[in-house]
């Protein structure tokens, strides 16, 4: 069984015990996880009806339509595309491909008992036309089904994970390898971006930058500071390999030529830190640890070392298909850590106007502990110049 076709069945599985009529995925995360089909947003709607017993329709624009018959689920022959012309009324088809589909399963279920779940991302000009044209339904969201599934990664996803994982790190080496000063953030960031893709992402999503005060603004893009001997630099990069994510930050220190402004001893201090509530984190991951709790864990070596509260976001959150995705470390989330979910693990530092620290991997929990995806040394990157 192909791995759309096995996803297909468990949401299916998954539907009839929720008792729920359908899933409605527009573009996204989800309709990749279970079709394999990527498109660009367009307003136009495109819709995967997938019923608990009825056939799966791709619901898709005729310009899209030969895009959409391309996908992993469509070539298999477990979905079938359903073009809508320009001047048709989409969301009229859904509610025919409903009604069909509750009559091949002996009619649909009184009003009020009918449910439906949608994506998280479907646009609100989708969601409300569905509703005025599906009335009598209740809308919930695909979560509730596909949460399950999604949250644990198949050994497949994981080496996808893993791939570009590593190319990231080949990132990270290659800008430690200079040169830096003089170069503003934004510059190093388009090479980043550039580099992302040379070592093997399809797509660069994201490259901070951040030198010195910037670094304490934990999402500082990368702007026109130009790096200089005594910046500290908080690099976080990441893009995709086959849509699944990269996600990781080293610390860098510039010292400019012999050495000449080496780091100083409270920024040392809050590096060290920051890498022993990394690995006080890491080495607690394992099946049925609590997420709060290894928030907790990252954190009270902070608050222990003398930096309070500057640790001023979670810990870390959940990587797939998207690059924040369930679970999340957070405290609060009693949620138990299973075999197969992917997550980063990313505590920090941030003083305001002075710098920041952060230090991420990725890491899957495996059967008997950590698997740390990222193989970057996490050790200061000192850059000369
Ligand atoms: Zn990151
Ligand atoms: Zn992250």
């Amino acid at each position: 069984m192909t791995a759309v076709a096995g996803r297909l069945d468990r949401a299916r599985a998954a539907l009839a015990v929720a008792d729920v009529e359908a899933l409605l995925l527009g573009l996204g995360a989800d309709l990749r996880y279970l079709t394999g089909y990527t498109a660009h947003a367009l307003e136009r709607l495109t819709l995967l009806v997938l019923s608990s017993d009825g056939p799966a329709v791709l619901v898709a624009p005729r310009l899209e339509a030969m895009a959409a018959a391309a996908c992993a689920a469509a070539t298999e022959g477990l979905v079938e595309v359903a073009a809508w012309e320009e001047t048709q009324d989409p969301y009229a088809l859904v509610a025919s491909l409903l009604d069909t589909a509750a009559g091949a399963g002996g009619g649909p279920a009184p009003e009020g008992q009918r449910r439906l779940l949608v994506d998280a991302g479907l646009p609100a000009r989708h969601l409300l036309a569905l509703q005025r044209a599906l009335g009598g339904r209740s809308f919930g969201l695909a979560t509730e089904v596909l949460r399950d599934l999604r949250i644990v990664k198949t050994p497949d996803e994981i080496e996808l994970l893993r791939r570009a994982a590593h190319a990231a790190d080949r990132v990270v080496a290659r800008i430690a390898a200079g040169p830096l000063v003089g170069r503003t953030e934004a510059e190093v960031s388009r090479q980043v971006r550039d580099l992302l893709i040379e070592e093997g992402h399809e797509e660069a999503t994201f490259a901070i930058v951040a030198a010195g005060p910037d670094g304490a603004s934990p999402h500082h893009g990368a702007g026109a500071r130009r790096i200089g001997p005594g910046d500290p630099i908080v690099l976080d990069i990441g893009g995709t390999v086959q849509g699944y994510g990269s996600d990781i930050t080293r610390m860098l220190w510039v010292t400019g030529a012999d050495a000449a402004v080496p780091p100083s001893a409270e920024f040392l201090e809050a590096f060290e830190l920051v890498r022993a509530a990394n690995a006080n984190a890491t080495a607690a991951v394992r099946p049925g640890a609590r997420c709060g709790d290894l928030d907790a864990i990252a954190r009270t070596t902070i608050r222990e070392g003398g930096f309070g509260d500057a640790f001023l976001h979670r810990l870390g959150h959940g990587i797939g298909l998207e690059g924040h995705e369930d679970p999340y470390l957070v405290a609060g989330n009693d949620e138990a850590l299973r075999a197969g979910s992917a997550f980063s693990i990313e505590p920090g530092i941030y003083l305001e106007g002075r710098f920041g620290v952060r230090i991420e991997d990725i890491v899957v929990c495996g059967a008997d502990g950590p698997d740390v995806l990222n193989e970057a040394p996490r050790e200061l990157l000192v850059v000369p110049g």
